[in-house]
Parts: C-alpha cells; sequence; structure tokens
C-alpha cells in the first residue's frame, strides 16, 4: 500500500543463546533501523518491533553444555543483546521476549485457534530418541557423519562443513550429543501444519502478487521453495523448554519454534500498545496498515511462506506488505562463523571503539549485501571512514562552522541575494533528497546513503569553487551568503544523514544549536534562522589509524586459530573404551610395495601392502599428501580386521593409520621406531 496509515515494522528476533555479530546487524537490524527513522522523521505511525527468541533445542542444548538452566542462558543474552542494540542506537519501540507470560498466551491461544479450525493433521511416527537420556532428540542434539563429504560433527539438520541441509536419518553412525550413544527410533505423535494445502493461495499471493515490489533474491527463494513442492510442517516438537501445546495428552511436548518465534512479534505489539496506551489490533489486523520484516537471507522461507500460512489459516490478521531480506555478509575473506568465532562481536567493537557506532553504522551501510553477499574487511573500513566521512562530510561541516565562527562570531550570518551558483546549489540538493526518499522506500539503502554523502561532496564544491576565505577582505557581504548557503546545508545533512547516522547527527544540531528538524524541511533553503548562534565547532570525525588497523586484524585472526584448535580437538575427543574394546583391533605393521591414482579420484590412492603373511589391497585417503612414487617403501601400521568396504569401485581390505595436525595441513604415516618383520602386532 503507498499511503498506509501506519507501519509495523519488526526485526529478525535474535536467538538468546549468543552475542550480536556485525554480519547479524549488516543483515536485519540497520536496515530497519534506518527506514524506521526514516519513517518517524516523515511523521509517520509506525512501531519496530523485536525481542529474544528464548525456545528451542539451540538454547537447552547450550544450557546442557555449561551445566546451567536454560532460563540462565536467556536472561544473560536477552540483557546483553538488548544494551548493545541500544547502545549501537537501533530505536526499537519494545524488544521482549518470548519467555514472558503475555507471550505464552498469545502464542497458546494462536495454537488452540489453528486446532478448533482443524487446520492441523495429527500424525504419528518414529524419532529419534536417546534413552540414557530419557528423551526424543531434536534435529540438532543428533550429530554424526555427513553422506556428503564425510564431517565427522554434522548436525542432524545441517553439516556446517559443506552446507548441505540433512535430516536426521541421513547421518552416518548418528549419535545423541547429550549422552554420546547411539539413539534409538521411537513413535511420536505430533499436529503437522499441511503447506501442500496452501500451495495454489501462495502462488496467487506471491508469484503473481509480489513479483515487481519484492527484492529478486527474496522473490527468487520463495518461488524456488513453491515449485519444489511444500510438505506438511510437524508444529510441535518433543523438548521441555517452550510454549507448551494447550491439548490433552501432550505432556512433554512444545511449539514448534518456528510457529513461536514469529508470533513474538504480535505479543511484543501487545505489550507495547498497552504500555503506551495503543490499540494493538490496529499494528497487526487493519488493511491499513503495512507490516515489513527485516531478516537475513536464511530466515525467508520462515517469514514469507509459513508465517504467512499460520496468518492466514488463523485469519484476521494481515500479511507482510514486503520482507527486504539480505543476504550474508562475509568477513576478511571467509563466512561469519559463531563456532569458529570468525566474527566481529558488536559488544566488543562498542567496547573497544565507544565513540564510533556511526562509523560501523556507515560502513555496514555503504556494503549491506542487498542484493548479494558482501564483504567486510577492516582496512576498507579504515578507507571509508577516512576517505568519506572524516574527509567529505566532517570536513565540510567542519569548515562552514569554523569560518562561520572566525568571520562572524559564530552567529548564522544574513542570506543575501541567491547567485545562479547557490541556486544551482538548492535545485541539486531538492533533487537528491527526494532520490534519497524513495530510495529508502524501495529498501535500496546503500544507494540513499550514497546520494546523502553526494549533498556534503556538493558542499565541498561548493565551498571550494566559492573561496570565501579569499573573498572575505573585499566582499564581505558575499561571503555571508556563501557561509549561510553552507550552513544550511550542513542542515540538510544532519536531516537526511540522521537515519544512517543518529549519534553524530545529534552532534552536528547541537553545534548548529538547532533542534532536530522533520523530513520535509531538508530541501528548505533556510532551515536556519539568521543570527542563530552556534556552539563552538568539534571534529565530527577522528581518522583511524593504521595501528588500530592492524590490532583489529591480528585479533580477528588469534581468535580463530584459537577457536579453530578448540573445535577441533573437541570434536576428536572420545569418551572412554575399555580394554576388551581396545583388544578387538587387530593392527599390524607392514609395508607399502605398490600405489597408483584411481581415475576420477583426486584423493585416494589404490595401494598394495606387504603384512608379511599376506599382501592385501587398500585404499588410502592420501593423495592430496603424497604421490605415488612417494610412499614406496613406506613402513606403516594397518587396521586389519577392519570390514573389507568398497571405495571408488575396489574392495579395501584395512586401513593404514595416519597423524593428522588439526588444521588438516599435514596427514603422515605412522610407522615403527626401529626394523621389525612385516605382520607384527601393535597392542
Ligand atoms: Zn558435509
Amino acid at each position: 500500500m503507498p499511503n498506509p496509515e501506519r507501519y509495523t515494522v519488526t526485526s529478525a528476533l535474535p536467538y538468546a543463546n549468543g552475542p550480536i555479530h556485525i554480519g547479524h546487524i549488516a543483515g536485519a537490524y540497520l536496515p530497519a533501523d534506518i527506514y524506521v527513522r526514516y519513517l518517524r522523521s516523515q511523521g509517520r505511525d509506525v512501531v519496530y518491533i523485536c525481542g529474544s527468541d528464548e525456545h528451542g533445542a539451540a538454547i537447552t542444548l547450550r544450557a546442557k553444555k555449561e551445566g546451567i538452566g536454560p532460563k540462565e542462558i536467556v536472561d544473560k543474552y536477552h540483557e546483553l543483546n538488548k544494551n548493545t542494540f541500544k547502545q549501537f542506537g537501533i530505536s526499537f519501540n519494545i524488544y521482549h521476549r518470548t519467555s514472558s507470560q503475555i507471550h505464552h498466551e498469545t502464542a497458546s491461544g494462536f495454537f488452540s485457534k489453528l486446532y478448533d479450525l482443524g487446520q492441523f493433521t495429527r500424525k504419528t511416527n518414529e524419532q529419534y530418541f536417546d534413552e540414557t537420556e530419557q528423551q526424543f532428540l531434536a534435529d540438532r542434539y543428533i550429530s554424526g557423519t555427513c553422506p556428503k563429504c564425510n564431517y565427522d560433527s554434522a548436525y542432524g539438520d545441517q553439516c556446517e562443513k559443506c552446507g548441505s541441509s540433512l535430516s536426521p536419518n541421513e547421518l552416518i553412525n548418528p549419535k545423541s550429543t547429550l549422552s554420546g550413544e547411539t539413539p534409538v527410533q521411537k513413535k511420536t505423535t505430533h499436529w503437522y501444519l499441511p503447506l501442500n494445502k496452501f500451495e495454489p493461495w501462495l502462488r496467487e499471493w506471491i508469484i503473481e502478487g509480489h513479483k515487481e515490489d519484492w527484492k529478486p533474491n527474496v522473490y527468487g527463494q520463495c518461488k524456488s521453495w513453491i515449485d519444489s513442492g511444500l510438505l506438511p510442517r510437524a508444529m510441535t516438537r518433543d523438548l521441555d523448554w517452550g510454549v507448551k501445546v494447550p491439548l490433552e495428552n501432550a505432556e512433554g511436548k512444545v511449539l514448534y519454534v518456528w510457529l513461536d518465534a514469529p508470533i513474538g512479534y504480535i505479543s511484543a505489539t501487545k505489550q507495547w500498545a498497552a504500555d503506551n496506551g495503543k490499540n494493538w489490533e490496529d499494528y497487526w489486523k487493519s488493511e491499513s496498515t503495512n507490516l515489513i520484516h527485516f531478516i537475513g537471507k536464511d530466515n525467508i522461507v520462515f517469514h514469507c511462506i509459513i508465517f504467512p500460512i499460520l496468518l492466514k489459516a488463523h485469519g484476521g490478521y494481515v500479511l507482510p506488505t514486503n520482507v527486504p531480506a539480505n543476504e550474508f555478509l562475509n568477513l576478511e575473506g571467509e563466512k561469519i562463523s559463531t563456532s569458529r568465532n570468525h566474527a566481529i562481536w558488536l559488544h566488543e567493537y562498542l567496547k573497544e571503539f565507544p565513540d564510533k557506532k556511526d562509523e560501523m553504522r556507515y560502513v555496514l551501510c555503504s556494503i549491506a549485501p542487498e542484493t548479494k553477499d558482501s564483504e567486510f574487511k577492516w582496512k576498507d573500513f579504515q578507507a571509508r571512514v577516512n576517505n568519506e566521512l572524516v574527509a567529505i562530510f566532517g570536513n565540510f561541516v567542519n569548515r562552514s562552522l569554523v569560518l562561520t565562527h572566525k568571520y562572524f562570531e559564530g552567529k548564522v550570518p544574513e542570506q543575501g541575494e541567491l547567485t545562479d551558483k547557490e541556486k544551482q546549489v538548492f535545485d541539486e540538493i531538492e533533487t537528491l533528497v527526494a532520490n534519497i526518499g524513495s530510495s529508502i522506500e524501495a529498501h535500496r539503502y546503500r544507494e540513499a546513503l550514497a546520494t546523502a554523502m553526494n549533498i556534503a561532496r556538493i558542499g565541498n564544491g561548493y565551498l571550494a569553487e566559492t573561496e570565501p576565505w579569499k573573498l572575505i577582505k573585499q566582499d564581505e557581504e558575499r561571503v555571508k551568503t556563501i557561509l549561510n548557503t553552507s550552513l544550511q546545508i550542513c542542515a540538510t545533512l544532519s536531516i537526511v544523514l540522521e537515519p544512517f547516522l543518529p549519534h553524530v547527527c545529534g552532534k552536528l544540531n547541537e553545534m548548529l544549536n538547532h533542534p532536530k528538524c522533520e523530513w520535509g524541511k531538508a530541501d528548505d533553503q533556510q532551515i536556519l534562522q539568521t543570527g542563530n548562534q552556534m556552539r563552538k565547532p568539534e571534529l565530527l570525525f577522528q581518522k583511524i589509524e593504521d595501528t588500530v588497523i592492524e590490532a583489529q586484524v591480528a585479533k580477528l585472526k588469534s581468535i580463530s586459530i584459537v577457536a579453530e584448535d578448540s573445535v577441533n580437538s573437541n570434536s576428536r575427543k572420545k569418551p572412554f573404551v575399555r580394554f576388551e574394546e581396545f583388544s578387538k583391533f587387530d593392527i599390524r605393521t607392514g609395508v607399502i610395495i605398490e600405489a597408483e591414482p584411481i581415475p576420477k579420484a583426486d584423493k585416494v590412492l589404490k595401494l598394495k601392502v606387504d603384512l608379511g603373511t599376506e599382501q592385501r589391497t587398500i585404499v588410502a585417503g592420501v593423495a592430496g599428501y603424497y604421490s605415488p612414487d612417494e610412499i614406496l617403501g613406506q613402513k606403516v601400521c594397518v587396521l586389519v580386521n577392519l570390514e573389507p568396504r568398497k571405495i571408488r569401485g575396489i574392495e579395501s581390505q584395512g586401513m593404514i593409520l595416519m597423524a593428522e595436525n588439526s588444521d588438516q595441513s599435514k596427514l603422515t604415516f605412522i610407522s615403527p621406531q626401529q626394523e621389525i618383520e612385516n605382520g607384527a602386532i601393535i597392542r
């Protein structure tokens, strides 16, 4: 709707099991904050909703690992994230929690309504169950070997190494991450929402209806989901942490976190409305409300397909008007990884750079992954701050104010007769201000920010051309007009850059000694009154030195290495075994007597190993490290009673033992230290 009466804007509810990093900010929070600040400055009715997502298996898993209750985990990260967002200037109207009473009531009521309407089908099937812990295992609680890449710590829903999405049944050698035991299959009952039933409606609503106005990356993902066919999805889970299923015979079951979490937007709005004397239904049920969800691309299906289906199935709610999801932000050449600690954590950044909030906002908006993945580099951060914020915006404001203090005691001088030059400058600014607005409304924030910075460039060009510092001796009246014009441009900048750089624009307004203005004033030629006494100018931005950047790059490298080591060694630590179990392994010495490559298999070699009494064919994954010639005559240790298995069409009759370092850069044979006959027993 082009001119709605009000806006309900949401940012993805962060999971309360860890802190926020810059990738989250660039994806779902900064663009939303820019949008709502712009809308508010237009005087529009907007509520900006967010909060902690406090349910789901990832939280109970984290709690078990740390040996504390889930409540302690969510309390800790709710507070941390709430404060971090606030300090960074993300201007939520409410930052709520899904563990709150009002949320439990809302989510539970929503489920009951769907149940009463007959929207669910009840199904019993077999799922993995941990007999030691006596509980069903959510996908995240199961780990095993990835069938696609052989990574040995893949999860039941995803392999973090190769990125494949998996189902628990696909994992080779599945283990419960709670007890380390092999889980068994056990029957359980759940309530499913037949997403497939809504397919014709989704085609009409998204594929026909939002072809033009949704971002191509969002539209494309929705279309491919719908085209590949939707399946019924369980809306309940076997877990003891979450919103209880409000039905009889449903003990030990909670609502699926992707049913629960988006309803969090509704319950947060209820809380905000109650606190502020508003009617929450206006913001969710009125046809004149625009509902906009800001998220990262990993949440597109939940916000564009599953949540709208829930709203539609329930009835009475508006549907999302737009879901301007962003792609991913990478960091220094790699994907951001929370498990490897390859990330810039926002709360740490704020501690280290307490006066550089807007510098990070500026850079994250400039490189926002709006249409494809993008990358944050500390070197680029430094360049953008120094060459753009300091050299263009900061420099223009500083020159305008310093000259005014020098010539006119800091009072806004009179605007005399405008020459063609000023008329041209004001015309250009008028066009740019309009363009910034339309870019923001189209969710093109990078473009909007670049356009706003062009106003500062125009200001710099204008000063360079008119040279008031040279004119002051001959023509003071003309200098008055020039500086008045420059100061009006500063005031325009304080309005159009406020959504992007709220802290700095606040400081600029203080220096101009002028209150914050609404958007409609931005192209006004007389924002500041003649004679207005301004405060002493301070620099809006400071240059960032090389040493500061080098320290950050070094920090990132060192924490990534430490984290990687600990992840690797952790994943290799195995539970105790009894001696009888170990003695089942028949390990013997041998020597490689033949080695040849296998066509189309670049990782493995086909080896013949002499074990004294016999020779065995063994396929070994050493081709990435050794050439066939290099290993002829190599003494080795062989697990000879490993069940034979076909690898690349060849039966491998045993396994050669190898040692590998933690970053997998080195793989080496294990061989006896002294001469010993082939076939000697290792024990
Ligand atoms: Zn994999």
